[in-house]
């Protein structure tokens, strides 16, 4: 194949952009801020569970406090029909005792039921400070997410905006090219990722490899206007004045 020398030059350029393209599409699969959305997300599910599960602590308690209330109610209730029995003079004597003694148990088991509903009160108390602890830290991890996918949405739109203007240079540069210098380009490029590159100092800057004397021979002797393809990679391999031939 040949092509004038300048046109091949051009190549250079299409593949100048060619590459901002695949560093495009590399950056936009690992977007660091992509990767930080991530990581908040799955922080803030966790402080999500942690706040939930303050709030069912919290139900249990409420449930353990009205129950515990309820049975020191009742406790009460009886002693109170006790003392009513006592003061009201018409109980026989072996009864009276009867009832002291039990209101003395009673008095017993409300003190223990009271205890018990301190403790569950203190830890009620203990448990709200949990969950203002846990709400602060959600809302914080909710604005942290907020702040992180703002700067993902700015991040892709950059890249957006990079990629079209490639496209365009792209579509621009193409109509300089034949068509069959293209379908080559193009296929050593889906093959190898680079579909041509300068010549230099010996090296074939597609993969870097240095071109044998022999080899450079024939280079150096062939006609300006050949196209000429790396021995090791393929690649098109353009020749500059930079190319030392
Ligand atoms: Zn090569």
């Amino acid at each position: 194949m040949n092509v004038e020398p300048s046109v091949q030059t051009k190549l250079l350029q299409l593949a100048g952009v060619d590459a901002e393209l695949t560093r495009i599409a590399h950056r936009r699969s690992a977007l660091p801020e992509q990767q930080e959305v991530t990581r908040l997300t799955g922080e803030r599910h966790g402080y999500k569970d942690a706040a939930v599960a303050v709030e069912i602590g919290i139900d249990d308690l409420d449930r353990d406090i009205r129950k515990l209330e309820g049975e020191v109610d009742a406790v009460r209730k009886r002693e109170d029909r006790d003392r009513d029995m006592l003061t009201s003079g018409t109980v026989a004597a072996k009864q009276l005792s009867e009832i002291q003694h039990e209101l003395g148990s009673l008095e017993r088991r409300r003190s223990v039921l009271e205890d018990e509903l301190l403790t569950v009160m203190e830890q009620r108390e203990a448990m709200l400070a949990d969950h203002d602890h846990a709400g602060a830290r959600l809302s914080k991890a909710d604005q942290d997410l907020e702040d992180a996918e703002r700067l993902r949405d700015e991040a892709m739109a950059d890249l957006e905006v990079a990629q079209q203007r490639c496209e365009k240079d792209r579509a621009e540069l193409i109509g300089l090219f034949p068509t069959d210098l293209i379908a080559v380009y193009d296929k050593q490029r889906a093959a190898h990722g680079v579909g041509a590159a300068l010549l230099q100092a010996r090296r074939c800057g597609a993969c870097r490899i240095e071109i044998d004397r022999g080899e450079m021979q024939r280079i150096a002797q062939a006609a300006p206007d050949a196209v000429l393809r790396c021995p090791e990679c393929s690649a098109i391999m353009v020749r500059t004045k930079e190319s030392g031939l």
